[in-house]
């Protein structure tokens, strides 16, 4: 049945952008399908057509011919029937992850890419798709405040900040490298002298002399013998310094690029679950009296667990001083995996003037992501808030120096084109699906306000609804500090409850709503000894911490039609009232 309301205008992006929870758009997918394939089809056929064809229409009549359609047909039938238990993830009830919808022009793209199947390693191999990609980047860059950007997709959120560990290591090797043969200052003063310091001290050496220092090349043991020798002091490597917020990931790249997990250092949040500027100060100061370099340090908009955003200003700020004052220049990387696509609140479509859409975001984030552009490198995910399929995600660097200084080249392929990204990449073949895919939805929604925009600013409005009427309706809800953007998460506890009945009472609610299939959330949990905001949030209801770790419930608030007013049903409402049945 379909309704004969007119839409909406700020909802157009909304509306004709998915296919909608009941398929409402599905003529229109057919046809674009149709067209897609038809155009295919041609395409193949005008390419050599005085080759002739290689499949007559007796052998297509033949039984062994027939038989093995038969055999496709049926093994078709079998899988979408089994993908039928898939997670109903198009549905305003799952709110579990972070993925839901997927926009019909991301779809589109990553379809029509399938058909020509390009491997975007190099020009030589992808002659459209490696451009496409270029403009994608140059999309996501403009998004992000970055200007005119260096970066490439990657399989996602994961390899884009292997990306950035491996580029932040190459520059770090060449710096220390450099101070190693030239001598007079010290080894930390070394590793953060700053591309300018270092373009000019290769004037002055042959650059072969470099070579014993750099781990890529001699090997990262004798390397560091070598850096110890040349700065007569013990060389610890490098440290890494990550939020205690932060992805697994890079505890992940800390063990896959030599790192080490006991070189991570983790900045600690503040009772309200906000990044604390201090203490990465404190690890500084601390890495610069032990003569530790630092590797990068890390800051995240959205964080996976709750949606905060780090003051990503202040952290640059501080690296601005450090650089202004003594000249050391330090790895700022921005992992917005998650949050990337929120900075479209904050881009104006030329078009529309006047949106003011980013009064949505409270003011710390609003700085917050407005400082994006400033970093050295940002991970982004179109396959999070992008809505784009899975594989996509991005990694980006502001300074070309940053990112080409990892370099690998193959004999087999022919990389004389500029810009070919195979020596650059973690990844060797990669499929142009989730560039192509990002970039039509990028230029039909829009990266900005009244685009995406309009989806992000949705998604938060919602997830705060819902946090209000929670706690309105269910006064025992406890909402975890630092849930800045659209998750939300939460337990149930009275005044004064043991932890591991909070956590009993969680898991419950999880489980019945799941069984169910009521509604589609997730949990996660937080250590209570190594987290002080966890510490104070569960005296904030006066809870007795008996055990080691708090579970809480965690809503991703991504769905589009979440709040759409047209359903039947009120989820908000009735999500609510199912909580609030299952927390006694
Ligand atoms: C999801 C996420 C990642 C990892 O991304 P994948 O695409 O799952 O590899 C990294 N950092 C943050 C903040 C994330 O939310």
């Amino acid at each position: 049945m379909s309704s004969t309301v007119a839409c909406d205008p700020t909802e157009v992006a909304l509306k004709s952008f998915f296919l909608g929870p009941q398929s409402e758009n599905a003529n229109w997918v057919t046809e674009l399908l149709v067209e897609i394939f038809e155009r295919w089809f041609r395409w193949r056929r005008d390419k050599f057509p005085e080759d002739g064809s290689a499949i007559s229409s007796l052998d297509q009549a033949s039984p062994e011919f027939c038989e093995r359609r038969q055999q496709v047909l049926g093994l078709l039938q079998q899988l979408t029937h089994r993908f039928e238990k898939e997670l109903p993830k198009f549905s305003p009830r799952y709110v579990g992850h972070m993925f839901s919808e997927i926009s019909l022009p991301a779809l589109m793209g990553h379809i029509l890419t399938l058909l020509h199947n390009p491997n975007i390693i190099s020009k030589e191999s992808a002659t459209v798709a490696a451009d496409i990609e270029n403009e994608a980047i140059e999309a996501l860059g403009h998004m992000l405040g970055l200007g005119k950007a260096f970066g490439h997709f990657t399989s996602g959120g994961t390899v884009a900040n292997f990306e950035a560990v491996v580029r932040a290591g190459a520059r770090l090797h060449c710096w220390l490298g450099l101070g190693a043969v030239q001598g007079g200052m010290t080894l930390f003063e070394a590793a953060h002298m700053g591309w300018a310091r270092y373009r000019q001290g290769l004037t002055m050496i042959d650059e072969h002399q470099l070579t014993p220092y750099l781990p890529e090349r001699s090997g990262p043991w004798d390397a560091g013998r070598a850096l110890e020798q040349a700065f007569d002091r013990p060389f610890r490597g490098p440290v890494l310094i990550v939020p205690r917020t932060g992805h697994y990931s890079w505890k992940k790249a800390a063990r896959v690029f030599g790192v080490g997990e006991a070189n991570l250092r983790y900045v600690d949040s503040d009772s309200q679950g906000r990044y604390q500027v201090d203490h990465l100060q404190q690890h500084l100061l601390d890495c610069q009296l032990m003569q530790q370099p630092v590797l990068a340090v890390v800051s995240v908009t959205g964080t996976t667990e709750t949606g905060a955003v780090d003051p990503v200003h202040a952290i640059q700020d501080l690296l601005d001083r450090w650089r202004d004052q003594q000249g050391l220049h330090i790895w700022h990387h921005i992992d917005a995996a998650y949050g990337g696509f929120l900075c479209s609140l904050l881009r104006k479509d030329p078009l529309h003037k006047e949106e003011g859409l980013e009064a949505v975001l409270s003011p710390h984030v609003f700085q917050s992501l407005s400082a994006v552009g400033r970093g050295d490198s940002v991970t982004v995910d179109p396959h999070k808030l992008g809505y784009v399929p899975y594989s996509s995600g991005a990694f980006l660097a502001r300074q070309r120096d940053d990112y080409t200084c990892v370099q690998t080249l193959a004999p087999y392929i022919d990389y004389r084109n500029v810009g070919d990204r195979g020596p650059y990449t973690l990844e060797g073949s990669r499929s142009a699906a989730g560039a192509v895919a990002t970039w039509l939805t990028a230029r039909s929604i829009g990266l900005h306000q009244a685009g995406y925009g309009l989806l992000m600013a949705r998604t938060i409005r919602q997830k705060q609804k819902l946090e209000q009427w929670l706690l309105q309706k269910l006064p025992s809800a406890r909402v975890y500090p630092g849930c800045d953007t659209n998750l939300l998460c939460f337990c149930v506890a009275d005044a004064g409850d043991q932890v591991s009945r909070c956590n009993q009472r969680t898991l419950r609610i999880l489980e019945r709503l799941n069984s169910e299939s009521l509604y589609f959330l997730s949990k996660t949990h937080f250590p209570i000894g190594s987290n002080g905001v966890t510490r104070d949030f569960i005296q904030s209801w006066q809870g007795q911490a008996d055990t080691d770790q708090l579970v809480m419930l965690r809503l991703s608030l991504m769905n589009p039609f979440f709040d759409s007013h047209e359903l039947d049903v009120n989820h908000i409402e009735h999500l609510v009232f199912a909580l609030s049945e299952l927390s006694d």
